[in-house]
């Protein structure tokens, strides 16, 4: 079979691998669709904090189950799929507390373990998902983001009384923004990308502010009457954004962070304290992922408004480099398989 191999920053290969076999509790899957995640253009580039080489990245990964391990019941031979991709140790203090997301041991498919982006891939069967067989394989490579981003929105509590800013509009921002709307809170939205608040209106957004061109602390002054957000979710993963978030949220109000980055950032003692403000993270997922495939099987529309590009398996290399030059013009990228 042929699998797209990293071997360092921006070093990367198809390369033929013999099938790897599924052991006891796993499954073999063939790979129809996988998405490009923000994490695998940092990983790709050198610039992810979890990279290792060589590796193959592809977690955004729709396909059908062709062969199962020893001991595995709840799939068989021919069951579409997506999969889950975090395999957490179960003794740690986070999964001991049942935070497997955040587990201290955590094994990544496509970022510590072999990933999806190759003709056949070998998961546990506990990470994968059974989806309807008429889901489009480009809809179901989009129930992982989703997950991240519903997983976002527990973590702030989002609820119907919330007026939310989400601080990015690629594809983590809208899955929060979806996340956030599917939990009736009013959602308003930044970005500087025109095209993407764009895309953020098709998904429900009530509010779109492009920073470049308004102040965003003035209009959710205005939005919010005063008030000020309850709920700010960054995802951008940078400090000035970030830093932002500070003014953007109300007194007594919530911030989450799911943005990742490297850097410092600076906030100012005295704000957090006399908002009284609870600073969340957030990580994967954690017990959503099932609710991310019923909302993407129920939005049929979904794969149209955020895929912007699709490349077949023989072009991989060139939508990394394509995606990484001009991330502005794209939304979601897609790898296919079966093209
Ligand atoms: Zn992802
Ligand atoms: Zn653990």
């Amino acid at each position: 079979m042929q699998v797209l191999v990293a071997h360092a920053p921006r070093e990367m290969a198809v390369e033929e691998r013999p099938k790897p076999e599924p052991g006891p509790g796993e499954v073999q899957v063939k790979t129809r669709v996988v998405a490009l995640c923000g994490s695998d253009l940092h990983l790709y580039d050198g610039t992810h904090p979890y990279r290792t080489y060589p590796t193959i990245f592809g977690h955004e990964a729709s396909g059908w189950v062709t062969q199962v391990g020893d001991g595995v019941s709840e799939l068989s031979k021919g069951d579409h799929v997506v999969l889950e991709p975090c395999m957490w140790c179960g003794e740690c203090y986070p999964c001991s507390i049942g935070r497997y997301n955040c587990c201290s041991r955590m094994r990544t498919i496509g970022v510590t373990e072999p990933g999806a982006l190759a003709d056949f891939y070998v998961a546990p069967a506990r990470a994968l998902h059974r989806i309807p067989e008429d889901l489009s394989p480009q809809a179901a490579s989009l129930c992982e983001p989703h997950s991240v981003g519903f997983h976002a929105n527990a973590r702030g509590g989002v609820n119907d009384s919330d007026q939310v800013v989400v601080i990015g509009a690629g594809p983590i921002g809208l899955t929060i923004l979806a996340g956030a709307k599917l939990r009736g809170a009013q959602v308003a939205i930044i970005d500087l990308i025109d095209k993407r608040l764009e895309t953020a209106r098709r998904m429900g957004a009530d509010l779109t502010i492009n920073a470049d061109k308004a102040d965003p602390v003035e209009t959710i002054r205005e939005w919010t009457g005063g008030n000020m957000a309850s709920v700010v979710v960054e995802a951008v993963g940078q400090p000035k954004t970030i830093e932002s978030t500070i003014q953007l949220v109300a007194d007594g109000g919530r911030v989450v962070i799911a943005g990742v980055t490297e850097e410092f950032f600076s906030l100012r003692g005295v704000d957090i304290t006399k908002k009284e403000l609870t600073i969340y993270g957030s990580r994967n997922n954690l017990g959503v992922f099932k609710d991310a495939v019923e909302y993407v099987t129920n939005n049929a529309d979904l794969a149209a408004t955020m895929i912007t590009r699709e490349y077949p398996f023989e072009d991989a290399i060139e939508a990394f480099e394509t995606t990484l030059a001009h991330p502005e013009q794209v939304c979601k990228v897609v790898i296919n398989f079966e093209t």
